[in-house]
């Protein structure tokens, strides 16, 4: 079926993406946001100007582009993908929850999910507006393929995870609003087309989201049309069918469906990110604040501290530093004590992962004071009052780095 929007990968600049919104007044807001949002039109296939380096990062990684990738061979189309989720619905023994978002009523939720996967070949489809999140599918995670730069990452034994395959289907004009994601994002559009507002992870950037995070829409608008003149040095593009784009860590998106899709992704977490992501544990809890999903923070807080166990047992005195370094951040701006509040998992445990994982350290990379048995705080000989007193890093660390921790 012949649409106005098929012809999506010609979208290069700025007045041609907007020329291929629908005119319709619903999506006013999003020519509201491309017209004064500061925003730079990019062709994420690449090669990337220097100018996207200087604004994400240096690493090709830290730079949002589609993946020269074959995610689903032989190339998967919207209906089978659909087929399949659907037969993991059948087949799971704990019937995998799948709901629509934003919920209303478990029933209307129920129904309009069904909908949507019945409709999913239909470019135009708005449904109730409403969208499938997160679908966490055994039959395509089967099937998809895990990227080279993850199998790069993997043997030079900088993965922490690689997280299931999911999926979001989106009818036709539904927007997943302003937010972050922590782990490298690879998100495949089987089906439909998107665009994508992408914004590089700056402190300021980072404040400007921790901000919408925390405002209470009582518009029901949606958090990108109200914040997006705070956030700076945005990109913009258009995702076609069958590509493969990488979103790096942190970087603030939002992303509206112009024709109804089927993205299948996974997340990433690689060692070289984690720093990054103690960094801005401030964003984190401003998003679970908002998300108000006890089960989601519980979770999250869990991978962390797996990560960290992970993490801490480098060698290399630079990463060790880094590492403290971001700690003392966390400890000492409260977001540590915030992600904690009202959780299962107590603050106790983090020190109990630094004292373990930490054992062999003879050094304090912060403070530079030897921490060898028998030493004090300040690297002074001293003799110990107990020999159930920790001792060494251990020691220091507690005295030293979790000093702050409760208030
Ligand atoms: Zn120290």
């Amino acid at each position: 079926m012949p649409s106005p929007l098929l012809n999506t990968t010609s979208c290069q600049s700025l007045n041609e993406i907007i020329q291929k919104i629908p005119k319709d007044p619903f999506w006013l807001p999003l020519i509201e946001v491309l017209t004064y949002g500061s925003l730079l039109a990019i062709d994420p296939r690449g090669p990337l100007p220097t100018y996207l380096h200087q604004l994400f990062g240096p690493d090709p990684l830290d730079v949002p582009h589609f993946l020269s990738h074959t995610a689903f061979s032989p190339t998967l189309t919207g209906r089978h993908a659909t087929s399949l989720i659907v037969a993991d619905i059948l087949s799971s023994t704990r019937r995998s929850r799948i709901t629509a978002h934003p919920s209303r009523s478990k029933e209307e939720d129920e129904i309009s999910a069904a909908q949507l996967l019945l409709s999913t070949s239909k470019p135009l489809y708005r449904g109730t507006g409403q969208g499938v999140w997160n679908f966490i599918s055994p039959r395509l995670d089967k099937l998809y393929a895990i990227p080279e730069f993850v199998t790069d990452l993997s043997n030079r034994q900088e993965v922490l995870e690689i997280g299931p395959a999911s999926v979001n289907i989106m009818p036709c004009a539904a927007i997943a609003d302003l937010h972050h994601d922590v782990g490298y994002g690879v998100a495949t559009l089987v089906q439909g087309a998107k665009l994508w507002i992408l914004y590089p992870p700056t402190p300021a950037n980072l404040d400007a989201l921790c901000l919408s995070y925390s405002q209470t829409s009582a518009t029901h608008q949606a958090a990108i049309f109200a914040n997006f003149r705070r956030l700076k040095n945005g990109i913009v593009f258009v995702q076609p069918q069958n590509t493969t784009l990488l979103v790096p860590p942190f970087c603030a998106h939002a992303v509206f469906t112009l024709q109804t899709s089927v993205l299948v992704g996974r997340e990433v977490y690689s060692k070289r990110k984690f720093v990054q992501r103690l960094e801005n544990e401030r964003v984190q809890v401003a998003w679970t604040r908002a998300e108000q999903n006890t089960e989601r923070r519980e979770r999250d807080v869990r991978e962390q501290m797996r990560h960290l166990k992970v993490v801490l047992k480098t060698e290399d005195m630079g990463e060790r530093e880094k590492m403290l370094r971001a700690w003392d951040v966390v400890v000492q701006n409260g977001a540590l004590e915030s992600l904690a509040e009202g959780m299962k998992c107590k603050l106790e445990e983090w020190k109990k992962i630094w004292v373990t994982a930490t054992r062999g350290w003879i050094e304090c990379p912060v403070c530079k004071v030897k921490c060898e048995e028998g030493n004090d705080e300040k690297g002074q000989r001293r003799v110990l009052r107990s020999k159930k007193m920790e001792v060494g890093f251990g020691e220091h660390f507690g005295i030293v780095h979790w000093r702050n921790a409760k208030r």
